[in-house]
C-alpha cells in the first residue's frame, strides 16, 4: 500500500495553490511532477559536478563522466535491456523517434515500402515517419482501432504486406489510455522478420517493462513523464539494431577518428550521441527512475487502477459525459467530452477552480478525427493524486454544467 500523504511531500509543487485554490493537477500525460530528490540532483550536479564528459583527464571531468555512465547503467536496469550499449541518450521519444525513422529509412526503405502505424498514435510516431515518406517515398499504413478504442491483432495481421519495413506503436493511447498488447504485436512482427518500435511515452511510469521480455527492437520514452528532468530521453536499440543504423547526427563525441577525406564512426551508443550529452539530465533521470523503483512500479501501477476506476466510475454518473477509451486493459488517462460544452471552455473554467487538466487533439489529430470529434478534455492521473482530487474534478464538472 502506497502512503499516498507521506508521497506527496517529496513533490513541493503539489502543495500550491492556484487562483487562490489547492492545485489540483490532473495533467500529468502531459509531463509529470519532479519529487524533490530530483531537483537536488540537478543541483548537486551543477554545484559539484560540473565537467564536460568523456573528454577530460581531469577529476571533475571523471566524475561526471562517471555519473553519466552510471544512469547509462541504471535505465539499463530499470527496462532490463541486456546491455548498456543499448541505452542511447537522445532529447526524449520524439528526437527518439526521429533518430530510428531517419536512421532506418535510410539504410533499409526504398520508395513503396511501408511504415505500419496505428490509428492511435500521437503525432511524434506519425510525422517523423512522414518525414521519410519525403525523402525516400517510404508510406504509412494504419491498423485501425474499435469502438472501444482497441486495436484488433487480426487487423494488424491484414495490415502486414511484403513491403512492410517496420511496426511503430505505442504502448499506451495518451488519449484513449489503452494498453496494446505489444508482447503479441512483436511476436506476430518477428514471425514476418519485421522489426517493431514501442513508444512507451506513456507507460514506462505505469507499468514495469522489460525489453528483454517484450523483444522489442527498439523502446523510447521521455524522462519528463516518469518524474525526471525535461530534455532528455531514451533509446533503446538492440544491440544488433544499433550496430547496423547509421548515425544520425555527427559532431564531436560520436567520431573515432575525423579527417578531411574520410571519418569513422564511434562504437554503439556513443555513434549515436553527437555533441555534449545531457549529463545533468542523465543523472537526475536515474534519480527519479531509483526513485520510482524505490516506490515500486507494481504498487503504483495497482494504486493508479484504482483511482482509474473510482474516477471513470463517478465521471460515468454525470448526464452527458461520455468517455473516450474504454479498453478493457487501460491505464489512467480519462478523456472525456460533455453535452454543449466546448473542452476549451470546460477546461478554463476547471482551471479557474484549481484544477489542471488538458484540452484539445492531444497531438493525436489522426485519431480525433477517427472519433469523429474535434478535441476531449482529458484527466490524466499520476500516482501522487488523490481520491479527494478526483472528488474535486468531478465537483468541478457538475458546477460547469449547471452555468451552461
Ligand atoms: N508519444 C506519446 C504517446 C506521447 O504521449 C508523447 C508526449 N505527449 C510523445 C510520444 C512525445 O514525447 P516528448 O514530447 O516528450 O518527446
Amino acid at each position: 500500500m502506497l502512503n499516498i500523504t507521506e508521497i506527496r511531500k517529496d513533490f513541493p509543487i503539489l502543495s500550491r495553490t492556484v487562483y487562490g485554490k489547492p492545485l489540483v493537477y490532473l495533467d500529468n500525460a502531459a509531463t509529470t511532477q519532479k519529487p524533490r530528490c530530483v531537483v537536488d540532483k540537478i543541483e548537486e550536479m551543477y554545484y559539484n559536478l560540473n565537467a564536460n564528459v568523456h573528454r577530460g583527464v581531469h577529476f571533475l571531468s571523471q566524475e561526471a563522466t562517471n555519473a553519466h555512465e552510471s544512469a547509462r547503467l541504471t535505465v539499463q536496469k530499470f527496462i532490463g535491456a541486456k546491455s548498456p550499449n543499448e541505452i542511447v541518450f537522445t532529447r526524449g521519444a520524439t528526437e527518439s523517434i526521429n533518430l530510428v525513422a531517419s536512421s532506418f529509412c535510410r539504410a533499409f526503405c526504398k520508395e513503396g515500402d511501408e511504415i505500419l502505424i496505428t490509428a492511435m498514435e500521437h503525432h511524434s510516431n506519425i510525422v517523423p515517419w512522414q518525414l521519410q515518406g519525403d525523402i525516400k517515398g517510404v508510406k504509412l499504413r494504419v491498423v485501425p482501432i474499435d469502438e472501444n478504442g482497441e486495436l484488433h491483432l487480426d487487423e494488424l495481421v491484414k495490415k502486414i504486406s511484403p513491403f512492410t519495413k517496420l511496426i511503430a506503436v505505442t504502448h499506451i493511447s495518451n488519449v484513449l489510455g489503452t494498453i496494446n498488447p505489444i508482447e503479441e504485436i512483436t511476436k506476430i512482427a518477428h514471425e514476418h522478420d519485421i522489426p517493431v518500435l514501442i513508444d512507451a511515452a506513456q507507460s514506462v511510469q505505469h507499468l514495469p517493462i522489460d525489453v528483454q521480455k517484450i523483444d522489442c527492437d527498439f523502446l523510447v520514452f521521455s524522462s519528463h513523464k516518469i518524474y525526471g528532468p525535461t530534455g532528455i530521453g531514451i533509446l533503446y536499440g538492440k544491440e544488433n539494431w544499433l550496430d547496423a543504423l547509421p548515425p544520425y547526427q555527427g559532431g564531436g563525441e560520436m567520431i573515432a577518428s575525423v579527417s578531411f577525406e574520410k571519418t569513422t564512426y564511434s562504437e554503439i551508443p556513443f555513434k549515436f550521441e553527437a555533441g555534449t550529452p545531457d549529463f545533468v539530465g542523465s543523472a537526475a533521470l536515474a534519480t527519479a527512475l531509483d526513485y520510482v523503483s524505490e516506490i515500486g512500479l507494481e504498487p503504483i501501477s495497482c494504486y493508479e487502477r484504482e483511482l482509474l476506476e473510482y474516477a471513470t466510475q463517478r465521471l460515468q454518473d454525470i448526464k452527458g459525459l461520455h468517455i473516450y477509451g474504454k479498453a478493457a486493459n487501460k491505464s489512467s488517462v480519462i478523456s472525456f467530452l460533455v453535452d454543449g460544452i466546448h473542452p476549451y471552455d470546460m477546461g478554463m473554467l476547471l482551471d479557474k477552480m484549481g484544477i489542471a487538466v488538458r484540452t484539445g487533439h492531444h497531438c493525436a489529430e489522426p485519431l480525433m478525427k477517427e472519433l469523429g470529434i474535434q478535441g476531449t478534455v482529458r484527466a490524466s492521473l499520476a500516482f501522487y493524486n488523490t481520491y479527494e482530487e478526483v472528488d474535486a474534478l468531478i465537483k468541478g464538472i457538475e458546477r460547469i454544467i449547471k452555468m451552461f
